[in-house]
Order: C-alpha cells, then structure tokens, then sequence
C-alpha cells in the first residue's frame, strides 16, 4: 500500500514538474478536483483524442462525428432521467465538518473484511508451504466464511435501502457498524440526503426571465437530441454510429485521485444504434473492440479487466467497465452499456417528437436500441501516464527517470540536440528543426551538457533525441538516440523522417488494434 502511494505521489509530482498537469488556479490555492493541462499535457490529451477519433470516426465508414454544445434546452435532463436521479447519498461528519458519499463509507467498512480474509490467506499459505490450497482454502475456512458473509450482508443491506430510497436505513447501517470519520475518528453523523450531481446554472439577462439550465452531466444526451438529424443529412443506415468528444460536469461530492475524478472532465463518447433484437451482439462486439483499442497503446493485457455490472442503472440491459490497474487499485476506465431504447423513448415522449427509423430491410419504423462506449479523457490520460513513470537502474549503477510514453501519442517526437552551442552546430540543428516541423512535434534543446539533456528529454517522454556533432558537418549524418532503449545509431539527416514516422505513425499503431 505504502508503495503504490509512493508510486501515485509520484505521479502527481512529475505530471506537474514536466508541465503536464498543474492544479487550477494555483496562485490562488487551487479549485479542488479541478486541474489544467500544461504544455505536455495538453499534445498528450490532444495526441489520445486523436487516436480515439480515428479508430471510431475514420476507420469506421457507419460511425461520423458530432460537436454539440454543452448548454441544452433543460428538459432534456428531464427525460433524461438526471434532474430526478442523479444523486449520490451524502452524509456529513457533524465534528470534522467533512462530507462523505455514504455508500462509499459503507462500502469501504465492508472491504475491510475482504482485507482481513486476505490475512488469512497469507497466513494460511505460510503455514501450510506448497501443499497449501488457496480455493479450497478459500471455500471451507470458517473464519474466511464468516468474513464474506459478513461483508456480503452489509452490502446487501445498501443495496436494498438505497433501491428503495430508505435513507434512514443507510444512516441506521452506518451507526450499526460504527462506522467513524475517518479523518476525526468521530461518529457523529447528519443524515443522508441525496445530492444532485449536475451543476446549474442561468441563462438570460434578467433574474426574473433566466432559464435554469445545467452544464451537461455527460456528452450523450447531445448525441440522443440530434439522432434523427445525423442520420437524415448523413443517410444512414442502421446500424450507425455518432462519436464525440467534449466537456463534462459533475459536482461529485468526494473528488480525490487527482484527475482521477474531476467535477470538469472530458468524455469520448459513441452512441451505436441497432435493430432491437440485436443489441446483446453488438454490445459484445464494442466490448472486444474496446479492449483491443486500449491494448494496441501496448500498456499490457495485466492492466486491465472486465467488471461486468450486477446491479444495472435504470436505463440498461447489459454494463460492464474495462477496469485499468490505476497506482491506487483497479478501477473504472471505460464503460460499455447497453442503452436500450430506454433515451430515444424518454426524448420521443417529452418532445412529442418522433425518433424512429424506417427500416427497409425489414420494412418497419422502430425506436433503435443504442449500445453507447464512453471512455474518460482524463482517466486514460492518468491511466497512460502512470503507466509510463518508470524509474530505472542503470548498468553504471545509476538511476534514470524515464517517461514510457506510447510513441504515438508523445508530445514531442523528437529533440534536437546541437552537442554545443558554437561552431555552427546550432545552425544545423535548427535547420533539421525546420525539416521536420511540418511532419512532427519536434523541440530544440541546446542548454546544458547532452548527457543532462538526454536525461531531461528521457524525464519528457521524447521517444527520439537527435544529436547534431562535428562530423555532422562533414557528412550530414546525426546520432539517433531511442528513449527505450538507449540505443544510439548513426543515420543521414534525410533518414530521419521516415525513422521517426515508423514510430510514431498512427495509423501503424491503430492497426494494432483490429
Ligand atoms: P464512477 O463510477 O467512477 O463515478 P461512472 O460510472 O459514473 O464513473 P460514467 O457515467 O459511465 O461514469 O461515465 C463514463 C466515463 O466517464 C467513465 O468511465 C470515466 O472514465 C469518465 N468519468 C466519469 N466521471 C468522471 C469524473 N468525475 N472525472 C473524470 N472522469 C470521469
């Protein structure tokens, strides 16, 4: 535990070192849960927009892209189901003044026995030596019985009063279990109360004639809305797909692991709609190709798993998350849900507009059940830069801090190096800068011994450094460094691009992901 918080801690340090992530508003202490993206930041946000936006929109001739705004007309969040459902149960500490999501207190209270059933298990395999059976261990060990049924009754118990609304029955199970703040120790608690996740805000001049409206919860309903107008301006024929990328909002009540959960996010989002009837195929289908989009960033298959849902949301027939192995535990990257026509009907009945498409194979209008993925931006962001600090011995005996990033999606392609700062050397290194930019994010780095910037741009994430030397001038060749590797290789300057290009060429990498 103590390693994978140094490990997080870590993270958060370097993301703002690099000029990556900086807290918002720092001069002025900072908004919680609200971050910036720096220079880096912002081309690696950019870069994985970008190779999420090809794989659905450009490899896809049924899938096209959509930009709605964020404000919609507030009735939409009414059919929705948002105004009357998307709440998180709160509770506050009467002593410390803190607030807590009361499921998660609760839910947190009951991992509690897992942990103690995983003692048993360690101390069990010490005793036993390699004749030690964990599964049956596992499955007649009073003790470790006793535990889970422990824990699956608390959770039970929540999920039952929080279905049926029965707060005072959550408030009840966390004074039953004696649940403390875990800041103050204290177990003196307010009730729980729902709270609304959606930010509101006013639209108009005059208090009196303004428009409540809400800054959107999630990108979807904006895909929903404009259903039958994409599909009659782009003729499409079902099934078909509408992908965005935009703004989010939610006020969550506890915002921790940096950007993690944030109240301002951004979601990649594709809506697929199908003949009903179809839906369970095509969400099996999105489920697979999903993970193979995540994979081909070559992060490694141990990182990520399926959580399918038990419990599903009112709109659902079928959910499951592709879970990403964060410093923090595993947890919730991507979800893929199937939808039903669960949004489609809501807004046909609230609009009184029809959203229904003929279907001539089949010759009949029908409602589309839709099978939506939506992936955060700023997750995979975490999930692609955690996974890239790495810190590595070397055979001199010294460490390196070297940032993993997937080439494709590296700010920076390559930094050119001038070994020194006369002589005509930065000349051509600038020059080769000039060649390069219309193809690649390049950058120039002439201050400091090589060894020092090798490091820096190692520490950057820069798949190439290019050094310009003496014989550079006499045959026009460079050192190519590899950040991986450390290799370093001679090459002609007109060599460059296409070594760079092998690399980092998006396309080459998406093919992965068939
Ligand atoms: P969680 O259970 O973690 O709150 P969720 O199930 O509410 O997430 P969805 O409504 O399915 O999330 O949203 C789709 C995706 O949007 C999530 O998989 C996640 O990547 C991202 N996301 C949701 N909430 C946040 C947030 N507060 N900050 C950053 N990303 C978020």
């Amino acid at each position: 535990m103590a390693n994978q918080e140094d490990q997080f801690k870590k993270v958060l340090s370097h993301a703002k070192e690099y000029g990556y992530v900086f807290q918002s508003s720092e001069i002025y202490d900072g908004l919680s849960a609200v971050y910036d993206y720096a220079q880096n930041g912002v081309e690696l946000k950019k870069n994985l927009r970008e190779y999420w936006w090809k794989a659905m929109v450009q490899m896809h001739d049924n899938i096209v892209g959509l930009d709605a705004a964020i404000f919609m007309h507030p009735t939409t969040w009414k059919a929705s189901g948002h105004v009357d459902a998307f709440n998180d149960p709160l509770i506050d500490n009467k002593d410390s003044k803190k607030r807590y999501r009361a499921d998660v207190l609760i839910e947190d209270f009951a991992e509690k026995f897992e942990d103690k059933v995983q003692k048993e298990v360690k101390k069990a395999a010490k005793r036993f030596g390699d004749a030690f059976d964990e599964a049956q261990f596992l499955s007649t060990n009073p003790r470790v019985l006793d535990y889970r049924a422990k824990k699956e009754e608390i959770l039970t118990r929540m999920g039952k009063s929080l279905e049926a609304e029965d707060l005072a029955d959550v408030k009840a199970q966390i004074e039953e279990l004696g649940i403390a703040c875990p800041l103050s120790g204290s177990k003196n608690w307010t009730d729980v109360k729902q709270f609304n996740l959606m930010f509101g805000t006013k639209l108009g001049a005059s208090a009196e004639h303004a428009t409540d409206l809400y800054l959107r919860p999630e990108t979807a309903q904006g895909i929903f809305v404009n259903f039958l107008n994409v599909q009659k301006t782009g003729r499409m024929k079902i099934p078909f797909g509408i992908a965005q990328t935009g703004k989010a909002f939610r006020n969550e009540i506890v915002a921790r692991q940096f950007i993690f959960r944030q109240r301002e996010f951004e979601q990649m989002e594709m809506q697929f709609f199908v003949r009903p009837g179809t839906q369970k195929e095509w969400y099996e289908t999105w489920k697979e190709s999903r993970l193979k989009w995540h994979l081909s960033l070559g992060l490694g298959m141990e990182n990520y798993r399926f959580h399918d849902h038990d419990k599903l949301a009112h709109y659902a027939d079928a959910a499951a998350d592709i879970e990403f192995k964060f410093p923090f535990g595993f947890k919730e990257l991507e979800g893929i849900h199937s939808r039903t026509d669960f949004d489609l009907k809501a807004h046909e009945e609230y609009s009184g507009k029809k959203l229904q498409y003929f279907d001539n194979e089949i010759n009949k209008s029908y409602v589309p059940y839709v099978v939506e993925t939506s992936v955060g931006l700023d997750r995979l962001f975490l999930a692609v830069f955690s996974n890239a600090l790495q810190e590595e011995e070397l055979e001199d005996g010294n460490t390196r801090t070297v940032l993993k990033l997937p080439a494709v999606v590296a700010p920076n392609k390559a930094a050119i190096l001038p070994l020194v700062k006369k002589d005509g050397l930065p000349e051509i290194a600038k020059e080769i800068f000039d060649q390069l930019k219309f193809d690649f994010n390049v950058t120039y780095d002439e201050k400091d011994a090589i060894g020092r910037r090798y490091r820096r741009q190692d520490a950057n994430g820069t798949p190439f450094c290019i050094a310009v030397d003496y014989e550079t001038k006499e045959d026009n060749s460079v050192t190519i460094r590899h950040r991986d590797t450390m290799e370093q290789k001679r090459v002609k300057i007109s060599e460059l691009k296409s070594i760079i290009d092998a690399e980092v060429n998006m396309g080459v990498w998406l093919s992965k992901a068939k």
